[in-house]
């Protein structure tokens, strides 16, 4: 392991005007590697280097063709490092290591999928009568601001920079101070690419410094986020100052609504990959079942056996995918997670598994089964954000809807039953912005992802997320 990571800036790797910051190993809770911290003109810097080559119009005036073909290569470019990658965002972040390798494939395919999309954001002529010819293009913004959560630091910085370079913008990316290390192969794959130096700046620093001069800076055009509620406001505010578009992905309360005719057998499955994969730590996680009560018992049997067969430990040592759970991100996250078992359990939910942690060093959690949640307990209303499964009970239809959309929040939903009729009313009824119908997850990164409510504005993914990244403008010509 390299011991001393560097941001890059303008095509260098250079030290930071802050310092450093000491990255953990969530695995062992040791000492991983140091990474350079910047500030505000480090920031700067970076954002008046993207400047500059968006005002060359380098990338804007290439061939839409071209330009994809060089944001597919550094997918190629990173799925040629695929072992290495994995490896560090595993003892970074604390996931398996086959989850990482997941996570750096699923990181390639963005930059396959917007790749491609690159010659397709067409605009259109607009017809003003003879003496007129007009028509529509789709013009980058410029400087993409891309602040990034420690939960899947590859995929989150994938998606946006990928569509955002598709269409001709120019990145700032403020990597997560927590696993700032896998960011940085991203530079090395814009330079394997080809992009001019100043197309991807990686930096990072603390959110209160280099995030938020990063999102008040007047030379960034648009900015996307992916984290908390709170930070969300801050940066939302911070963009309506400067007046530019922002997108904001701010996590979830997300529920199953398992119908008393659902497949149990399959539903198991759902509960291991919905709550349990990168340890709960995922904005759609499956953090609530909602099942027919008839159905309850049955199902609580059912997921405490899923989460009492998972082996937990460092990821670094789960290199096969299987019953296996790694640490979460730090023992912070950790302890609140705990902190929120132990709250829930006052105010009387039953702890069927799990809650406590490992006897050991590390983040880790037990995989965790609460029973008999209801919707005025704080653990059904606040993001968890770890393997903790919250098991409420309905009795008909209408209210499992109602307290499916009894929180705050809306990133997605589930429904599980055999009969289509009620599936397709009872997801028109669901407030999320994604419905996922006998099989969480359902759907990948041509489908389009983002929330209802406080889960945040706009929509990462499939073709949609690509206007995030364009601005309109009309161009209207007086025929001779
Ligand atoms: P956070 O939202 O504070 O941090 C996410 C990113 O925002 C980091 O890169 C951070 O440096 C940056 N940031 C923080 N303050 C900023 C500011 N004022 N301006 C600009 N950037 C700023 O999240 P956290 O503190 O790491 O985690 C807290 C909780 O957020 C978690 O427990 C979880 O519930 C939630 N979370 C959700 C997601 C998600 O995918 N939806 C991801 C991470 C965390």
């Amino acid at each position: 392991m390299q011991e001393f990571w560097q941001n890059y800036i303008d095509g260098a790797w250079c030290d930071g005007g802050a310092g450093r910051i000491d990255v953990q190993d969530p695995g062992t809770g040791g000492f991983l590697a140091e990474h350079a911290l910047a500030d505000a003109s480090d920031v700067d810097r970076a954002v008046r280097a993207a400047e500059r080559v968006h005002r060359s119009r380098v990338l804007t005036d290439m061939r839409p063709i071209e330009r994809g073909r060089m944001v597919q290569e550094m997918g190629r470019w990173l799925l040629a490092h695929l072992d290495e990658i994995a490896r560090v965002l595993t003892l970074e972040q604390g996931k398996p290591l086959w989850e990482a390798v997941i996570e750096v494939k699923g990181a390639a395919l963005y930059f396959e999928y917007y790749g491609n999309q690159a010659s397709t954001v067409e605009g259109k002529s607009i017809p003003l009568g003879a003496g007129y010819f007009d028509w529509t293009v789709n013009e980058p913004y410029g400087v993409s601001a891309q602040v990034i959560p420690w939960n899947y630091p590859l995929e989150m910085t994938a998606r946006g920079i990928s569509a955002a370079l598709a269409t001709g913008n120019t990145c700032v990316i403020k990597s997560p101070e927590l696993t700032p290390l896998t960011n940085g192969y991203f530079a090395r794959a814009a330079e394997a690419a080809g992009f001019p130096s100043g197309t991807v700046n990686v930096l990072c620093g603390l959110g209160r410094d280099a995030g938020a001069a990063l999102v008040s800076h007047p030379g960034v055009r648009q900015i996307v986020f992916t984290g908390s509620v709170q930070t969300g406001i801050a940066i939302a505010t911070a963009a309506a100052a400067n007046v530019v578009p922002c997108v904001l992905e701010l996590g979830g309360k997300s529920a199953a609504i398992v119908h008393e005719d659902a497949d149990l057998d399959a539903f198991e499955n759902d509960i291991r990959w919905g709550i349990y994969f990168n340890a709960g730590q995922v904005c759609s996680a499956m953090s609530r079942v909602i099942v027919h009560e008839s159905l309850r018992e049955e199902l609580v049997e059912r997921a405490a056996g899923i989460a009492q067969s998972l082996s937990v430990g460092p990821g670094i040592e789960r290199a096969e995918e299987g019953a296996n759970m790694g640490s979460m991100v730090s023992d912070g996250q950790r302890d609140r997670a705990a902190g929120m078992v132990q709250v829930a359990e006052a105010q009387g939910a039953r702890v069927v598994t799990g809650g406590r942690k490992l006897n050991r060093p590390g983040a880790f959690l037990e995989p965790t089964v609460l029973d008999g949640v209801t919707s005025d307990m704080t653990i059904a209303q606040d993001e968890v954000f770890g393997p903790v499964l919250s098991v409420m009970s309905f009795h008909d239809e209408a209210e499992a809807i109602e307290i499916a959309n009894s929180t705050n929040y809306g990133l997605v939903g589930g429904v599980f039953t055999r009969d289509l009729d009620r599936a397709t009313r009872v997801a028109q009824r669901m407030r999320a912005g994604q419905v996922f119908v006998n099989e969480w997850f359902a759907g990948g990164v041509e489908t389009p992802f983002g929330g209802y409510g406080k889960s945040g504005y706009g929509r990462e993914k499939g073709r949609e997320a690509l206007w995030n990244y364009v601005q309109t403008k009309n161009i209207a010509v007086k025929l001779g």
